[in-house]
């Protein structure tokens, strides 16, 4: 699945909801309270907690939600891991250096563990299970995210003096709804839309750590966007494992796209993206939607995984490197220039120099604006772990260093070609030391431009491109 790229969150994350890779900055706090209840509030009013994350957008966003259980409860967000009375390590098992990190970390924090409830959190959580208590005894609370519904019975038992509690369930139907939702970035905001995934990539673990797809009603969704814009948020992400499966389990029966245009149409939203999309479910009406409707971002992140047919079968990726491209098709002839972004996977068991080469040239093919590029990594409980033909590490090192050094080529290309060009960008960080500012354009491209102003964060202003770099475009602001 695709790594956060979300430059905004780590350059705003907190200091009492730490993200890695880490990052600071103001300390903006948006809690957002759809239903406070007076009496829980005040239930553990001396109380702090730490939440430590790693992972994807939808880790971040769960943290938030996570974090919401919490302030319902009274606790207060702690600036560190120290003063914090519950601290909870917010997990990611996509790759297997992640999987080993959470013990070397939990490891770290044995000798402050006394007096304190530790808490395991997400994939990894969920991938481990009962055996975390036994390799970390002073761990007392873990839970899948398929859980976190029951997060507050959990939290309510070890208060009343409970040792261990364990959240594992996957067999849901129901999403994880919090009455507070404390948001670390005040510029963007998440929202969750469908949870777990039906598919069964033969590489993936998220089926079985987020538990199958169940999507939220489009009412609750469309509710959340409203309350969203009257808090002044004026952009909302879109979040799922395969965002554009979503289907609406109310009355309603809302598709993916018609979701799209009501949440596009909530007053005072100006951006809406949506992340990840499975090819699978990417049809041409979400393009159409772009097209017609300005608040849509032009920017979609359509993970391919392989660029050879033969890898994505045994990936079980259920398309073809054609079909792949004939949805490319369908982005390229739309009207708004739409940036495309990709996830690729090299040194899959099996893959050969050809296979590879197919990776490399589907770069070429797509013209993609970014490529988060990962080496293979076996998976426990998947399919692939079992597959002959392991490429030994240093070839899949090799591999990546090809694609990624290709990649740099295009982009470097791409976006000379926007020199002169003007974009819109919301600002969200300013480089004191380089005297710039920098934001994202709707295309989802990084502008750092010069300003004569001094305060531009949460702005939205008009930049021109003066320089291109493979990464990122450098600008002044149109005055
Ligand atoms: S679509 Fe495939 S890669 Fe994405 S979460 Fe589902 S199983 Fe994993």
């Amino acid at each position: 699945m695709s790594k956060s790229f979300d430059i905004t969150i780590e350059s705003l994350a907190l200091p009492s909801a730490k993200v890695t890779p880490e990052g600071c900055g103001p300390e903006i706090i948006r809690a957002e309270i759809a239903n406070p209840d007076a009496e829980s509030l005040s239930f553990a009013a001396n109380k702090s907690f730490f939440i430590e994350t790693f992972g994807c957008q939808m880790n971040v966003h769960d943290a938030e939600k996570v974090a919401g259980v919490f302030l319902a409860r009274g606790y207060r967000a702690a600036q560190t891991i120290a003063e914090a009375d519950v601290v909870l390590y917010n997990t990611c098992s996509i790759r297997e250096k992640a999987a080993q990190k959470v013990f070397s970390r939990l490891g770290a924090w044995r000798g402050m563990a006394d007096g304190k409830i530790i808490g395991v959190i997400g994939c990894l959580a969920q991938q481990e299970g009962e055996d975390i208590f036994e390799r970390a005894p002073w761990v007392s609370l873990v839970c899948g995210s398929a859980s976190y519904r029951k997060l507050p019975q959990m939290v309510a038992e070890l208060e009343a003096g409970g040792r261990r509690v364990m959240g594992l369930d996957l067999d849901t139907e129901e999403t994880f709804e919090t009455e507070i939702t404390r948001r670390d970035n005040p510029l963007r905001a998440y929202v969750t839309i469908i949870e777990g995934c039906d598919y069964s990539c033969s590489y993936c673990v998220v089926p079985h750590t987020r538990g199958p797809e169940r999507s939220r009603p489009s009412e609750a969704v469309l509710s959340e966007a409203r309350r969203l814009a009257d808090a002044g948020y004026t952009e909302i992400q879109l979040l799922g494992q395969t965002v554009n499966s979503y289907r609406d389990p109310s009355s309603r029966q809302l598709g993916f796209v018609e979701l799209l245009r009501e949440v596009a149409a909530v007053e005072g939203i100006r951006r809406v993206r949506f992340t990840t999309s499975h090819p699978n479910d990417f049809h041409r009406e979400i393009v159409e939607a772009i097209d017609s409707t300005p608040a849509l971002c032009d920017h979609i992140h359509l993970p391919v995984q392989s660029g050879s047919s033969r890898i994505l079968g045994a990936m079980r990726r259920t398309y073809t490197r054609d079909e792949y491209l004939e949805k490319i098709s369908w982005i390229r002839a739309a009207r708004r220039p739409i940036s495309v972004t990709t996830d690729v996977i090299v040194g899959f068991p099996g893959e050969t120099d050809k296979d590879f080469e197919e990776s490399v040239t589907l770069l070429d093919a797509v013209g993609y604006d970014g490529v988060y590029a990962f080496t293979y990594s076996p998976r426990p409980n998947t399919l692939a772990k079992t597959m002959p033909d392991a490429i030994p590490e240093a070839e899949k090192s090799r591999r990546l260093a090809v694609l990624q050094d290709r990649q740099r080529q295009i982009q470097i290309e791409r976006n000379n070609k926007l020199v002169g060009a003007t974009f819109e960008v919301l600002v969200d960080t300013h480089h004191a030391a380089r005297a710039q500012w920098a934001g994202r354009s709707t295309s989802n491209l990084i502008v750092n431009f010069t300003s004569p102003h001094q305060n531009l964060l949460g702005e939205y202003v008009q930049a021109r491109i003066t320089r291109a770099a493979p990464f990122s475009l450098v600008g002044e602001q149109v005055i």
